[in-house]
């Protein structure tokens, strides 16, 4: 469940936001969920191989916005891997190694290349979607949370609201402060022991997201497999625990925090380097079994560690 926090002595007003945020957050699941068979999503993986679908939502907006991730990470960010999510079996209760074959036959179908989206050249909102392999499927699981956290947040903003925390699902954006303190504390859980978190973050006006191996994954043979996919080898992605972005917006950060998960310690930070006000921590087991972190310069300023 999708929480809002306000810190207000005006009670009607906050209740009117509180009200606002989780009604458009419903908005957003109900047009980009591939749970619910009748979300937007649903009916456009169902039709655009065959045609192209006329879409008048923000599901445009989200799908340009990740190609536009997918072209920033060279290919590592791709909401396109929905078959081979689908394949591992992590949108069931429990995963399964599949044969190497059956990953191959679908990787041709993985690219956001395949993905065709139209605007509308006047008013840039309505358009189509297309798909142009007839396996392609799309699934938001990666950003959508984050882009919903965003819209949330206009509408509080909308409603006078200065101060406040945003939380869907560990998407989080916290806007000004609270009462009396200079910045609002996030928790950073900890991978491997749940319960426990690996520090704080102390942030204001901006979000933050974690990706991890630790909340769906199986194990087979000893080996951990988990829901975040490399595209290019169909094949889960190992070696990464967590990984924890801060950046101005929901859509950023939860986009980020699924890059660099993939990309990995060096070739991770080294693009949120390249990103302004953006930072991040990655989380590794060293191979005593200890958890490590590398995190960016501007991640540090603004984390405690729990053991320090
Ligand atoms: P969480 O859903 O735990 O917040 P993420 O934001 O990292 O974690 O999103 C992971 C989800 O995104 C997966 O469950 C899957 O549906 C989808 N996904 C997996 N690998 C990729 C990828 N390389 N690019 C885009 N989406 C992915
Ligand atoms: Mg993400």
């Amino acid at each position: 469940m999708p929480r809002c926090q306000y810190i207000l002595s005006d009670e009607k007003t906050a209740g009117r936001a509180i009200e606002g945020a989780l009604d458009e957050m419903e908005r957003m699941d109900r047009i980009m969920s591939n749970y619910k068979n009748d979300s937007e999503l649903s009916k456009v993986n169902k039709k655009a191989a065959k045609s192209p679908v006329p879409c008048n939502t923000e599901l445009l907006d989200v799908i340009e916005q990740s190609q536009y991730y997918s072209e920033l990470s060279g290919g590592a960010f791709d909401i396109t891997v929905s078959p081979i999510v689908a394949l591992w079996g992590f949108f069931r209760e429990k995963g399964h190694v599949p044969p190497d074959k059956e990953i191959e036959k679908l990787l041709p179908a993985v690219s956001y290349k395949n993905i065709v989206v139209k605007k509308n050249a006047e008013t840039k909102k309505s358009g189509t979607v297309f798909f142009k392999d007839i396996k392609t499927q799309i699934d938001l699981g990666a950003i959508g949370k984050g882009y919903a956290v965003d819209k949330a947040l206009e509408i509080i903003k909308k409603c006078g609201i200065d101060n406040g925390c945003i939380n869907l699902g560990g998407n989080i954006y916290v806007l000004g402060t609270p009462p009396g303190k200079n910045a609002w504390k996030i928790g950073v859980q900890h991978p491997r022991n749940s319960g426990e978190i690996l520090g704080y973050l102390e942030l204001k006006n901006e979000a933050t997201a974690t990706s991890g191996d630790y909340e769906r994954f199986f194990e087979f043979n000893g080996k951990r497999y988990s829901h975040i996919i490399n595209p290019q080898t169909g094949r889960p992605v190992s070696g990464t625990l967590a990984t924890t972005i801060v950046a101005p917006t929901g859509t950023e950060v939860d986009a980020l925090s699924t890059i660099v998960f993939v990309l990995g310690r060096e070739k991770g930070l080294e693009l949120i380097k390249k990103i302004p006000n953006a930072d991040a921590m990655i989380a590794y087991e060293e191979k005593d079994g200890k958890i490590a972190m590398d995190m960016t310069q501007g991640f540090k300023d603004k984390f405690k560690k729990t053991n320090e």
